[in-house]
């Protein structure tokens, strides 16, 4: 077994030596709390948390309707889909949001690019009008 450096306990066992740490809260954990997703460790209470189920956040369902709106060339809006698609994202990497909103901000990203290129596409579109007025007016 691999103790950790010095006598470090764990924080919900002090009987027992810790042999990682959480690398969410960072709290000491031995080898009974310790929970091992992959590489990463974490401890019983965090792992508990990063595993909530339940119906998507607010956010998640902020960042689709976001989306949807900036479809109809509101181009803030499909940014701020995006800036909540990028917080809704970190919050799940936390667990602090639950992970049935993943759906959603996938769908949402997709809906808030369609809607930025459709914007860059119409822009394009009125720039090369006017260009192609102004030309033929000589
Ligand atoms: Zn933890
Ligand atoms: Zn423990």
């Amino acid at each position: 077994m691999e103790v950790a450096t010095g006598a470090t306990r764990c924080g919900t066992h002090p009987e027992a030596l810790a042999i990682d740490t959480c690398s969410r809260c960072g709290a000491f954990v031995c080898e009974r709390c310790l929970v091992l997703i992959g590489e990463e460790a974490f401890c019983a209470s965090c792992y508990a948390r990063r595993d909530v189920s339940g119906p998507a956040s607010l956010r998640a369902a902020m960042a689709l309707l976001c989306a949807g709106f900036g479809l109809f060339f509101v181009p803030p809006l499909s940014l701020l889909a995006l800036l909540l698609v990028w917080l809704e994202r970190r919050a799940i990497a936390r667990g602090d949001a639950p992970r049935t909103s993943v759906a959603e901000i996938r769908a949402a990203k997709v809906v808030a690019w369609v809607g930025l290129v459709l914007q860059l596409l119409g822009v394009g579109a009125i720039a090369a009008w006017s260009w192609l007025l102004a030309n033929l007016d000589l």
